[in-house]
């Protein structure tokens, strides 16, 4: 079960995979999930198998294409996450699929969050019904926890878990510091709280094999929650009880995700700026950068940081004629 949701791993990043690798052996996964809309559970990202059972259809692939052209508003310039979806699909199916999930998620109209959000989730004219298309798809086979305990287990890691950043700032020595929780947090606020979503995460466990078709069902309409998810698709385990999250979206608690709009950007290229200042810290993952990533993207972030990190060593040590290493533990 993945306490703070569901993680699926998808990548067409090899360098990422091969690096994870490292720490686990892999379960290949393609994860599908159907939305329930208008009494039925039909596959999304929307696709041809969408629009033939939606609307008791029988079209090709390139009559669906026809389908969305009818429907579809064109945009000149692509700049919301309202105008990706009417520009390819039309209101009607932004309003079934899109409008009422992002208000659930986000506390925002579509119209207010950038464009990337919503572009996740792009719409095909084929009958491909995974929810990714990448090339690499698998979970941790052991789990997260196996993956990262593999990754922690060296002798110059030490982790000290329930432990704000701010109660041992003044204790802990660095020369290099790699700081992964919320930037604004790090800076004290001091250009004002930068807006996260979090999510209240509740768990059910029933008396049956399986519970529901797909690893995820989403709720695009009323219902308080966004998703369901049902951990044994994602892990293959075999058991006679099986155990659902449901998601319910709120504005405090942990931050999850960090929210694409214009003007939480201004925000943030304020701390970046001034997290520019400080040559000995650098600002990772999800939260230091304030950028609304899928795991392989921070990994592939933190892979880049490294190597960076390196270079600046050796640079140092090249102009360095006592030849001190920076990186000493
Ligand atoms: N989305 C939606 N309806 C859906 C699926 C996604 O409106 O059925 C929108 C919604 O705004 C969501 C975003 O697309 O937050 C990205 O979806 P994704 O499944 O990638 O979200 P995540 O898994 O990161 O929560």
């Amino acid at each position: 079960m993945h306490k703070y949701g569901p993680h699926i791993f998808h990548t067409n990043a090899k360098e990422v995979f091969d690096y994870l690798g490292k720490f686990t052996e892999w379960r290949p996964y393609e994860h599908h999930v159907l939305a329930s809309v208008d009494g039925q559970l039909v596959p999304i990202p929307i696709n041809q198998n969408t629009i033939n059972s939606l609307y008791g259809l029988n079209l090709s692939s390139a009559q669906v294409q026809d389908f969305f052209d009818s429907r579809a508003e064109k945009k000149d310039r692509i700049k919301t996450s309202e105008d990706v979806v009417v520009n390819a699909v039309g209101r009607e199916l932004y309003e079934k699929f899109f409008k009422t999930y992002t208000r659930k998620q986000w506390d925002l109209d579509p119209s207010e969050l950038d464009a990337s959000v919503t572009a996740r989730v792009p719409t095909r004219t084929n009958k491909d019904d995974r929810y990714f298309t990448d090339t690499y798809q698998a979970m941790p086979l052991y789990g997260y926890t196996n993956m990262f305990n593999k990754m922690l287990d060296h002798p110059n890691i030490k982790v000290m878990l329930g432990t704000d950043y701010k109660e041992i700032v003044n204790e802990v020595k660095y020369k290099k510091l790699i700081y992964t929780g919320p930037i604004d947090t790090y800076f004290d606020y001091c250009y004002g709280k930068l807006p996260y979503r979090s999510i209240d995460f509740k768990f059910e466990t029933y008396d049956t094999g399986q519970y529901q078709a797909t690893g995820t069902i989403n709720y695009p309409m009323s219902q308080p929650y966004t998703r369901t998810t049902e951990f044994k698709h994602l892990t293959g385990q075999k058991h006679s009880k099986t155990t659902i999250v449901y998601e319910y979206p709120k504005a405090e608690g942990d931050p999850y995700y960090p929210i694409p709009r214009p003007e939480n950007m201004d925000i943030y290229n304020k701390y970046k700026q001034l997290a520019a200042t400080e040559p000995d810290v650098f600002f990772t993952g999800r939260l230091g950068t304030y950028k609304y990533y899928n795991m392989d993207q921070v990994v592939a972030q933190s892979l880049i940081l490294f190597k960076k990190i390196m270079q600046l060593q050796s640079e140092f040590q090249d102009s360095n004629e006592y030849n001190i290493p920076i990186l000493q533990h």
